[in-house]
């Protein structure tokens, strides 16, 4: 059975088909720290792509963590692309920095490049910015590309895309879930795609050393006026063993406290680096504080990378946080 999805709410921009038939040697780069997203929309379009007579070089600066291991075509993607490329197209991120050296490198020079993202914070640094922040994952945005295309979809391109949509919207219960979201994910479904293969791949699971480390990081929290906020220091990781990818998704878990409109979690990361992770109760916003801190996001879940020590990063992101929540709380 074969449905279309209502043509009339994608925004896509008509040049990039454009851009995209008249390239030869193509590089698609998606986000540093990549997630399911970032992934599933990078190897999405890369599957597709292969039937186009194109050469297409897939790259991120970061290794892929190995929950996304089960995902086709993972290790075709290099960390370091070689040569020069007529196009280059960055995926899920919503400044240049987040795209890491691959982008930085080729997009030296006159090459189009083009940014197709869902971040309310995106920066437009492309030639051509295809932003819809209406899109629950970028995933979702390159499954309009593939079908204004005309380009296959085949059940590896569609695995791919529905682990973006299936991540970025922590199995459909973000805010930002819409019916075109769901009408999306049954057709890819229908090419193929096993929900329930990524759903037990991605959200269902994770190593006991993980859930260790959340039970340490749990029984730190604190309450900051409506901020519930938590902390993994690299002792903490010593001490269970978790590597650096293994610690994400526990602010999730936070901003599930009904006393909470924000949570915040620390982690604490090599070279002085605090990742800091974001999340807000539908109708507060978290995008602005992450940007004004140099990082990026949506409204319920954003993030940035600050300088230590600690303590100091804590002070500076909780007292942002609390001066937005009560400007939010005014207007
Ligand atoms: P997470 O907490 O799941 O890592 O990230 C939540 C959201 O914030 C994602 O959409 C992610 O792309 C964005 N985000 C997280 N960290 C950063 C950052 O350092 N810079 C930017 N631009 N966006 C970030
Ligand atoms: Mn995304």
């Amino acid at each position: 059975m074969t449905r279309d999805v209502e043509p009339a709410v994608s925004s896509l921009d008509p040049q990039i088909p454009k851009l995209i038939k008249s390239a030869e040697r193509i590089l698609i780069v998606t986000h540093i720290s990549p997630d399911g997203d970032a992934i599933g929309s990078l190897l999405g379009l890369g599957w597709a792509m292969r039937a186009t007579e194109k050469e297409i070089i897939l790259a991120c600066a970061d290794s892929i963590p190995s929950p996304f291991h089960f995902l086709p075509g993972y290790t075709y993607i290099t960390r370091e692309p070689i040569g020069s490329f007529d196009l280059v197209i960055g995926l899920d991120a919503s400044d240049p920095q987040r795209l890491g050296t691959p982008w930085q490198r080729a997009s030296q020079g006159q090459v189009p490049t083009i940014v197709i993202d869902h971040h309310v914070t995106n920066l437009a640094f492309g030639t051509v910015n295809w932003v819809d922040t209406r899109a629950a994952a970028t995933a979702e945005m390159v499954f309009d590309l593939i079908k204004a295309m005309k380009l296959p979809l085949d059940h590896n391109a569609a695995t791919c895309l529905l682990c973006g949509i299936v991540t970025d919207t922590r199995g459909f219960r973000t805010s930002n879930t819409t019916p075109r979201t769901l009408a999306i994910a049954t057709q890819l479904m229908e090419a193929g795609a096993d929900l329930n293969l990524i759903t037990e791949q991605t959200l269902n699971r994770k190593p006991l050393a993980v859930l260790r480390l959340w039970g340490m990081a749990l029984s730190n929290m604190q309450m900051r006026n409506q901020i519930l906020w938590s902390t993994i220091t690299q002792k903490m990781r010593e001490e269970t063993g978790v590597n650096e990818n293994g610690d994400g998704g526990l602010v999730n878990t936070l901003i599930s406290a009904n006393e909470a409109n924000i949570a915040v979690v620390f982690t604490e990361r090599e070279e002085n680096q605090i990742e800091v992770g974001l999340r807000a109760k539908p109708g507060f916003d978290v995008s602005k504080v992450a940007l004004a801190l140099g990082g990026g996001g949506h409204p319920q879940a954003a993030g940035c990378t600050n300088s230590g020590p600690l303590e100091v990063a804590q002070e500076r992101v909780l007292t942002a946080l609390e001066e937005s929540l009560g400007q939010q709380e005014k207007s």
